[in-house]
């Protein structure tokens, strides 16, 4: 399943594996002057090679190496002959992508080993020229693209949603602020998530992100002053945990975002 967006110059697409002709979980990818950003799903990858046949792809960069941004670089590589490009940190995990848990396998599918260029500090196309900007926190190896002339943000896995209350067990929340903080001092005027798809007033967005999180950090630290377990904190705060807790088996969950706020002392 494919649903193209254009923004301007922005081509876009959200890929999803769809089950009984619903979307089962989608995620977006960038098309500008020949540069893709991301590559989606393994799971969507022949859907997206079908689309970038008609599109004069010259060049691929992946945001991170998870699964649901790179996992098409394989069939780009071998059925397009594009070059790819990752972070420098992604490129050994790519080259041998571990084995996943079995929801993401069955939702997103099992990338094969590709190997890729390492991104350097710039990409350029015909007109326009992005700056690559390290941003972890959602994972190590996190960049975001940036044309200053333009105001453009590709921002990969980096906002995902103005009121994340779902965390993954290996993010980390201090970092993840800084790197939104480091974004914000860049000024976007548009910010093309994976997620979110074009969020406009993009530092507004990223502002109130920021203060939420912060928000709930000193809720949950005058919590635990009262003595209540984490656990307790999550209930209180953000309510029972959902399906994707279970599914996942922790490694998306809500007390993964209290655990991580009340480890994040910093305050700017
Ligand atoms: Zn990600």
């Amino acid at each position: 399943m494919l649903r193209a967006t254009r923004h301007g110059p922005i081509n876009g697409t959200r890929l999803a594996r769809a089950i009984l002709g619903r979307p089962l979980y989608t995620v977006a990818v960038y098309l500008v002057e020949g540069l893709l950003i991301d590559s989606g799903p393994p799971h969507t990858a022949h859907q997206l090679v079908a689309w970038c046949r008609g599109q004069h792809v010259q060049q691929v960069v992946n945001t991170h190496h998870h699964e649901d941004h790179a996992g098409g670089d394989g069939p780009l590589q071998r059925e397009l002959g594009l070059p790819v490009s990752a972070p420098a940190e992604a490129i050994p995990i790519l080259a041998n992508f571990p084995r996943l848990e079995p929801y993401r396998r069955f939702a997103l599918g099992q990338p094969g080993d590709v190997t890729v260029r390492p991104l350097g500090e710039q990409v350029d196309t015909a007109h326009h020229c992005f700056q690559v900007i390290p941003t972890p926190g959602h994972s190590v190896d996190h960049v975001c693209l940036f044309e200053r002339e333009q105001g453009w943000l590709f921002g990969g896995d980096l906002f995902i949603h103005e009121r994340a209350r779902y965390l993954r067990a290996d993010e980390d929340v201090g970092t993840l602020i800084s790197s939104l903080r480091r974004v914000l001092a860049l000024q976007p005027r548009a910010l093309f998530c994976a997620h979110a798809g074009l969020v406009e007033d993009p530092c507004r967005a990223i502002e109130r992100k920021v203060a939420y999180w912060e928000r709930l950090g000193e809720q949950a630290r005058a919590l635990r002053e009262e003595g209540l377990q984490v656990r307790q904190i999550t209930h209180r705060l953000l309510g029972r945990e959902g399906w994707i807790d279970r599914v996942s088996l922790g490694h998306m969950s809500k007390i993964n975002l209290v655990r991580s706020l009340l480890e994040y002392s910093g305050h700017g």
